[in-house]
């Protein structure tokens, strides 16, 4: 990751800036050593220009001295006018020869009293030269001659040579004393220019090394936005769709509220689930009302599945979670769906989902989908399926709390009947039905049987009360399965029963109280291996509109005719008179 803090940022950019100054004062420095170790190089020129020239003024000056004493000489020996020619040549010469070699030595201090005694020795020389020619010129031959020939005249010409060899020797030094101290000035600057040049080159490529780093930053900056984007866009198509399947959900979990039973919600989930599913082909199975087995609620697409099976027929249902068939062994690892898959392989994604509320199994979904290219959206895909299941367990587990607090709300505990304040409420609804039904025309009627267990007690005090509640669950077993429809057969109280049969004639009622009657008297039961003898039931038969148009005057009827049977012996059906 590349992420860098405001301070580290600024610190990046000082240091580069530094970098900046430093190197511009090292090309700076460079720049002015270069101009100043050339500007010393021709110092140096100059020099030996300058002691070139000091050598060749000092040449010019012997040279025309001994010019000068060649005529001279020639003219005394031979006595011959033109012999004074170059006499008189070399000292017109020597005016502009000493000028300039005073010209040349003039920045020169030291050579100034070297130059004096040169100059006092040509003019010594010169006046010996001229005196000479002077004797000469007035025919004192002999005399001339002499004045050449004396040692003097030798010394005043030594006297020059060494002046000038004494100022050639002193501008030799002084020549080559310049030129060290120069060369040793330019070493000193090749020495700096050399750290100068170098520190530019370590600069420059600290520099480079900084703006490449900076351009890879820049660069990787780029791609980590880039996939950021990329991830951003994922999430948020993610989260777009999850937010819709998140709606749906609380839609249909909105619906499945208001449902008054799970075949109502069936329906609902058939429509609703398999869109959430995301598979191509899929089942739910919702567990039975006994618990011991999965019943196919509905399917969709194009793989059919088993009817129904038991919940260890199934992983996800013996694990309660979610389970992937594996196909290591080429068939389902599931019972429920090694005849649908007998022969499968390791990329069909099939999945056996269940639907769990408080730790209770209300169902599984099995499901064959496609599988994802992409890991995570495989991933994403499983999380929304698992957190849709949540929800759909949820609101049906709270359905089925519903129906079991209504159903205990209207249900008598120990016969599983409806209850009094069920009967009561039903068979007023009812007689309602019937009246409006019969208004229609074509209405049958409804019976009204009150139902009462003959010497109940006896098997109470005789048996116990858990034979006495026995024989009132399998009375009430014989009842509920002569119900069908609209009939409600409720425990009125204590030994007491009453079924409302809707849309029945006066004869079809009377038969079936009798084969209620019949049904109840050929109960066998043998409590641990007792026998408690038959059980007999006497029934009170009234009947809509015959016996009366109110609940109360069918009971009240019924009742007359009950407490009739009873009289006339038990175990019979009278209708009411
Ligand atoms: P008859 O043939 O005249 O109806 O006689 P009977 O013994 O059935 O009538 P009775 O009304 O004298 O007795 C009813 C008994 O039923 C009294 C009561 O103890 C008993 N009983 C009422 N409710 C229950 C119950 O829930 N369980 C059991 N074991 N007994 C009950
Ligand atoms: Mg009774
Ligand atoms: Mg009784």
């Amino acid at each position: 990751m590349l992420h860098t803090s405001p301070a580290q940022n600024q610190r990046y950019k000082s240091l580069t800036s530094a970098i900046w100054v430093l190197l511009i004062a090292a090309i700076l420095a460079t720049a002015v050593l270069t101009q100043r170790s050339l500007s010393r190089l021709a110092d140096s020129r100059e020099v030996i220009t300058h002691s070139l020239l000091v050598n060749k003024a000092l040449n010019d000056v012997m040279n025309l001295m001994l010019d000068a004493e060649t005529g001279q000489r020639g003219f005394l020996l031979s006595g011959r006018a033109p012999y004074l020619q170059p006499y008189y040549t070399a000292l017109a010469q020597m005016r502009q020869a000493r000028t300039a070699l005073r010209s040349a030595l003039s920045e020169d201090p030291s050579a100034l009293a070297p130059l004096d005694v040169l100059d006092k020795a040509i003019a010594v020389k010169l006046q010996d030269l001229d005196r000479a020619v002077s004797l000469k010129s007035e025919g004192h031959s002999s005399e001339a001659v002499e004045s050449i020939l004396t040692d003097s005249s030798n010394q005043t010409m030594n006297a020059v040579r060494a002046a000038v060899r004494g100022l050639g020797a002193d501008q030799v030094r002084r020549t080559n004393q310049l030129q060290a101290e120069i060369e040793q000035e330019i070493r000193s600057y090749y020495l700096i220019l050399g750290v100068s040049i170098l520190a530019n080159l370590l600069l420059l490529v600290g520099l480079v090394q900084r703006f490449r780093k900076a351009a890879i930053q820049r660069d990787a900056a780029q791609q980590e936005a880039d996939t950021r984007n990329v991830e951003l866009s994922r999430l948020l198509a993610a989260a777009a769709t999850r937010n819709a399947q998140v709606q749906g959900l609380s839609e249909l979990s909105r619906f499945l509220q208001s449902c008054a039973d799970l075949k109502e919600a069936a329906g609902l989930l058939k429509q609703h689930l398999p869109p959430l599913m995301r598979a191509a082909s899929g089942a739910l199975y919702l567990a039975a009302a006994e618990q011991d087995s999965l019943c196919q609620s509905f399917t969709w697409g194009d793989k059919t599945f088993v009817e129904f099976f038991e919940p260890g027929e199934c992983w996800a249902g013996r694990l309660r979670q979610p389970f992937r068939q594996p196909f290591e062994t080429g068939t389902a690892s599931c019972a429920h769906l090694q005849s649908a898959y007998a022969s499968a392989h390791n990329n069909n994604n099939i999945q056996c989902l269940p639907l769990l509320a408080y730790g209770e199994l209300l169902g599984i979904v099995v499901l064959e989908a496609d599988v994802a290219s992409d890991p995570q959206e495989g991933l994403e895909m499983e999380g929304s399926r698992r957190f849709a299941l949540e929800q759909v367990g949820l609101s049906i587990g709270n359905l089925k709390l519903r129906e079991s607090l209504r159903q205990a709300a209207i249900r008598d505990v120990l016969t599983g009947l409806y209850n009094r304040r069920f009967f009561d409420e039903s068979s007023q609804r009812e007689l309602v039905r019937a009246l409006r039904e019969q208004a229609k025309g074509g209405y049958a009627g409804l019976a009204l049987m009150m139902i009462d267990i003959d010497h109940f007690k006896r098997f109470n005090d005789q048996h116990g009360h858990e034979v006495g509640d026995q024989v009132l669950r399998e009375v009430a077993q014989v009842l509920q399965s002569h119900t069908r429809g609209n009939d409600v057969a409720a425990r009125y109280g204590g030994e007491e029963f009453t079924i409302v049969l809707a849309d029945i004639s006066d004869q079809l009622a009377l038969e079936r109280a009798q084969r209620v009657r019949q049904e109840v008297e050929q109960l066998v039961l043998h409590p641990s291996g007792k026998d408690v003898g038959t059980i007999t039931i006497s029934i009170g038969l009234s009947q809509f509109p015959t016996h009366g148009n109110t609940v109360d005057a069918l009971l009240l009827a019924a009742d007359k005719a009950l407490y009739e049977a009873k009289s006339a012996g038990r175990n019979q059906v009278v209708v009411a008179g």
